[in-house]
C-alpha cells in the first residue's frame, strides 16, 4: 500500500502542488483565481465542484487573512475532503449474507481496464482467503476470455468461459451456477458492455443481469472507468448508469494521469462512490480508494 500511494503520489501531486502554489501567492487577485479554476478543470474536476470548491477557497482564504503555507495546506485538504466526501461506503459488497457467492458483475468500455480488474480483484480475494470462480462474459472481445482464465490461472479461481461471440447471459448464468455448486464466496463476471448503441447495451447487461438474478441477488455492480479519458468516461459513465444500477466506480490508469480530478467529477455526476483505483497492469496495482490517502497524495 506504501508503494501503491507512492506511484499515485509522483502521477498527482500536480494538481495539488499548483493549486498550493497559487494559493501562496501574496496577491490573490481575479487572475490567479482564474488560474486556480483552470488548474482544477485541467485535472478533470468538472465545472460544477470546480466553481464551488473555488468559491469556498476565496471564503476562507478572505477569512484566513495572512496565510501560512501549514495553513494553506490544512485548508485545501479539508476543501478537497469536503468535495470529494469522507462518509460514503467505499466497500465492494463481496459477502452475500446467503448460502449462495456473492455476485459482483463488472461493467464498462472495452480498453478501459475491465478484464484486468476483475483479474485483480480476485487476487485480492483469493489472497484473503475467499473462493472465487470468474465468469468471461465478455465474448465481443476476442481475446478476453483467454485473458480471464490466464488471470484465473495466476490466482487460482476456475473461470467458466463459453464460445467465441455466444451468449453473454448464458456464460454469466453458468458462472453463478458454477459458483453455487462449487460453493464458492464470490463470482466475478466481466462483462462486454459494448457501447454501440444504449439500447443494445440495455439490450446485453439488462439480460446478463436478469439473468444472474435468477439464482439470487447482484451483490454489487462495478463501473470500470479509465481516467485518462476525461470528460469522455464521464459520458460513458452516464450511459451506463442509465442502463444498469451501477453500485461502485472503478477508475483505472490513474497511474499514468495527473487528472486525478475526474474522482470528484464522476462521484457528483452520478451519486456513486468510487470504490477502486488501477495503479498500474501488475496483479497487485489495485487499491481501495481512500480519500484522505488520495487528497495527501494530491497535496504531496
Ligand atoms: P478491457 O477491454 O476493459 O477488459 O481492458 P483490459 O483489462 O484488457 O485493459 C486494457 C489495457 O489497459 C491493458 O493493456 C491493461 O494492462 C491496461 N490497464 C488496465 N488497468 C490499468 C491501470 O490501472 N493502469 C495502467 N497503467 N494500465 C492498466
Amino acid at each position: 500500500l506504501v508503494r501503491l500511494r507512492a506511484r499515485l503520489a509522483r502521477s498527482q501531486n500536480s494538481l495539488g502542488k499548483g493549486l498550493l502554489t497559487l494559493l501562496s501567492r501574496e496577491h490573490l487577485d481575479e487572475d490567479t483565481w482564474e488560474e486556480i479554476e483552470e488548474t482544477l478543470l485541467i485535472a478533470d474536476v468538472g465545472v460544477a465542484p470546480t466553481q464551488e470548491l473555488v468559491e469556498r477557497l476565496r471564503e476562507r482564504v478572505r477569512v484566513l487573512g495572512t496565510r501560512t503555507p501549514d495553513e494553506l495546506r490544512t485548508l485545501l485538504r479539508e476543501e478537497l475532503l469536503n468535495l470529494i466526501g469522507t462518509d460514503a461506503d467505499r466497500t465492494v459488497r463481496t459477502e452475500s449474507g446467503l448460502e449462495t457467492p456473492a455476485v459482483v458483475m463488472v461493467v464498462g468500455v472495452n480498453g478501459t481496464g475491465k478484464t484486468t480488474t476483475t483479474g485483480k480483484l480476485a487476487r485480492v480475494l483469493v489472497a484473503d482467503g475467499r473462493s472465487v470462480v470468474l465468469g468471461a462474459a465478455d465474448t465481443f472481445r476476442a481475446a478476453a476470455a483467454d485473458q480471464l482464465q490466464t488471470w484465473g490461472e495466476r490466482v487460482g479461481a476456475r473461470t467458466v468461459r463459453g464460445p467465441e461471440g455466444g451468449d453473454p447471459a448464458s456464460i454469466a448464468f453458468d458462472a453463478v451456477k458454477e459458483g453455487i455448486a462449487e460453493a464458492a464466496d464470490v463470482v466475478l463476471i466481466d462483462t462486454a458492455g459494448r457501447l454501440h448503441t444504449k439500447t443494445g447495451l440495455m439490450d446485453e447487461l439488462g439480460k446478463v443481469k436478469r439473468v444472474v438474478e435468477k439464482h439470487g441477488p447482484l451483490d454489487e455492480i462495478l463501473l470500470v472507468l479509465d481516467a485518462t479519458t476525461g470528460q469522455n468516461g464521464l459520458v460513458q459513465a452516464r450511459v451506463f448508469a442509465e442502463v444498469v444500477n451501477i453500485t461502485g466506480i472503478v477508475l483505472t490508469k490513474l497511474d499514468g494521469t495527473a487528472k486525478g480530478g475526474i474522482v470528484v467529477a464522476v462521484q457528483r455526476e452520478l451519486g456513486v462512490p468510487v470504490k477502486l483505483v488501477g495503479l498500474g497492469e501488475g496483479p497487485d496495482d489495485l487499491a481501495p480508494f481512500e480519500p484522505e490517502a488520495f487528497v495527501d497524495a494530491l497535496i504531496g
